[in-house]
């Protein structure tokens, strides 16, 4: 028997066979009825264009300045990757590697490894290497920060809003959008479904 054909209930601990179940079924526990999983319907379809969202997002938010400062006639803006290179400059190392790690290269791994996993699958093929990039994506997860970086941001100009003048650009606002649509497209991957599409698919192709 194989361990990836059981499923455990959360509720009272009992161990049971999966069941073969399509998009929107749900598997309940044979003893105390818990909902152990349930398939939300189209998740991986949302997982995908939401996955697809976040890259042109994440393209717009290190493309254009995140914000610009006015203060005595003088007009200051950066990207995000100009506060990385202000930081370092600064001798803020440890914070630069930080920004960069948290906002900038785990996000786009994240959106990669989505994209990578999910696109493929949707015109019916299986890419090598996915049980890695799946491995690597949940590694990567726990790193992405976008959110703490928005906060830090947030509370950072309310308080330069006293001192000069600060003008929103469009990737502070494109930036808001990728940290909803990175969250969403999280969500909606429904682990279960997708592996069950991935070896339906290896199996059909191995069969031809
Ligand atoms: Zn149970």
């Amino acid at each position: 028997m194989q361990l990836d054909s059981l499923v455990i209930c959360e509720e009272c601990d009992l161990i049971q066979q999966k069941s073969q179940l399509e998009s929107g079924d749900e598997e309940l526990c044979s003893r105390c009825g818990y909902s152990i999983y349930k398939s939300k319907p189209n998740a991986l379809q949302y997982s995908l264009v939401f996955a697809l969202t976040a890259f042109v997002l994440f393209i717009l938010s290190n493309t254009y300045p995140i914000v610009t400062i006015s203060s005595q006639g003088l007009n200051n803006s950066t990207t995000l990757l100009g506060v990385v290179q202000i930081l370092y400059k600064d001798d803020m190392l440890l914070v630069a590697i930080l920004v960069l790690v948290t906002t900038f290269l785990t996000p786009v791994m994240e959106i990669g490894a989505l994209i990578y996993l999910l696109l493929p699958l949707k015109f019916g093929v299986v890419l090598p290497g996915m049980k890695v990039v799946y491995r690597w994506m949940h590694q990567v997860r726990p790193w992405v920060m976008v959110e703490v970086f928005m906060l830090g941001l947030l509370i950072t100009i309310s308080k330069l809003s006293g001192l000069a003048f600060v003008v929103p650009e469009i990737a502070l606002i494109s930036f808001v959008l990728l940290m909803f649509a990175i969250i969403i497209a999280s969500i909606n991957f429904d682990e279960r479904m997708f592996w069950h599409q991935v070896e339906t698919l290896s199996t059909s192709q191995r069969s031809i």
